[in-house]
């Protein structure tokens, strides 16, 4: 006979809750799968794969520039005994190009523009086995500033509204080059999600005077279910509403807009907690494959008090299936504070 019962404690039982993003106002639905401990997102796998320093066909490796076919847009002096440790170059396959412009036009109904905008690669280090949840404080520090640099740099350009930077690490996150590199691309149009979270965070603003993320970084650090490290310029913590498992934010204490603004002692504290995070990450998720970003304001919204800039991690240990492409609502299969738990637990060995 069919009981209800038997049925509920197979399925919905699960269903623990469905959380606000309240930086986007996105519904996220928090589902820990039953039995599944969070130990158990962990990358498989990991023995197999054996990365040389240095690989003869790689266009970043040192030694290999003759498969470059743009120059050097700058290269930061290397630490310890590289021969450099960061440099930039337009990607080679660019989805933007510099030299067109930002008028739009008319096709019918339809609007359109030449495709403006800057695509550029930043090699993060000189060696191809590196990535950032290996390298050494100075070493992140010079991604950093090559960063800064580069996002300051293209916001001096009127026409671009938005600088993003962003990482790719494996397969799952998209990456199709080995050697650790991160990319930036600067355009002339905003995209959805972050008019999305200046307009939510507007109305947070007009409705209690203060910024969200502010509100947010006060809740999180009494609270502290969700922290994971701390100094006397960032916070880094699981999100209440995480979209996947072990999404991690680094948010700056200093109320700022945008990133370009952060002063040389903050990049300083950011290369010191990122690292400790991807560190974190890497030793307990066994190199998990992730993708991370750094969420800045728009040109016209860079000095606002409700917009506040961050970086985002995201790692990428699940896939995701029918229910959140179609619905578009996102389903975490893990509890945030389990995962925060998980995380900090290592720390204390
Ligand atoms: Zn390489
Ligand atoms: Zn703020």
């Amino acid at each position: 006979m069919f009981s209800l019962d038997k049925y509920q404690s197979n399925h919905y039982i699960t269903i623990m809750e469905i959380r606000q993003n309240k930086l986007t106002g996105e519904w996220i639905i928090i589902s820990p799968e039953r039995g599944k401990r969070p130990g158990d997102f962990k990358k498989k796998g990991i023995e197999d794969k054996k990365i040389p320093e240095y690989d003869k066909d790689c266009p970043f490796c040192d030694g290999n520039e003759k498969y470059l076919i743009h120059p050097f847009i700058m290269e930061t002096q290397g630490v310890n005994e590289n021969p450099w440790q960061t440099r930039v170059l337009l990607n080679k396959y660019p989805a933007l190009t510099p030299e067109k412009d930002v008028s739009r036009s008319k096709k019918g109904i339809y609007l359109t523009m030449p495709a403006y905008g800057h695509h550029e690669v930043i090699i993060d280090h000189p060696k191809h086995n590196m990535c950032i949840g290996l390298m050494q404080e100075e070493e992140i520090r010079a991604v950093i500033e090559t960063y800064w640099r580069r996002y300051t740099k293209l916001m001096e350009d009127e026409r671009n509204l938005m600088v993003i930077i962003f990482q790719n690490h494996g397969v799952q996150a998209g990456t199709s080059l080995v050697h650790p590199h991160s990319q930036l691309i600067a355009t002339g149009i905003v995209p959805s999600h972050l008019r999305v979270r200046e307009e939510e965070s507007l109305r947070y603003f007009d409705d209690f005077g203060r910024c969200v993320m502010c509100d947010i970084l006060n809740y999180e650090n009494k609270n502290r279910e969700r922290m994971l490290f701390e100094n006397d310029s960032f916070l880094s913590f699981i999100p209440f509403a995480a979209e996947v498992p072990f999404e991690i934010w680094i948010v700056p204490r200093k109320h700022n807009a945008s990133f370009g603004d952060i002063c040389e002692e903050e990049r300083d504290k950011l290369a010191s907690i990122f690292r400790k995070v991807m560190h974190l990450l890497y030793e307990r998720l066994n190199d998990p494959d992730y993708n991370y970003m750094i969420l800045s304001a728009t040109r016209y919204a860079a000095f606002e008090p409700h917009i506040h800039w961050y970086l985002r991690i995201r790692p990428r240990l699940t896939t995701q299936a029918g229910f959140e492409i179609g619905s578009g609502i996102s389903i975490n299969p893990s509890l945030p504070e389990e995962n925060a738990e998980f995380l900090r637990s290592e720390l204390n060995r």
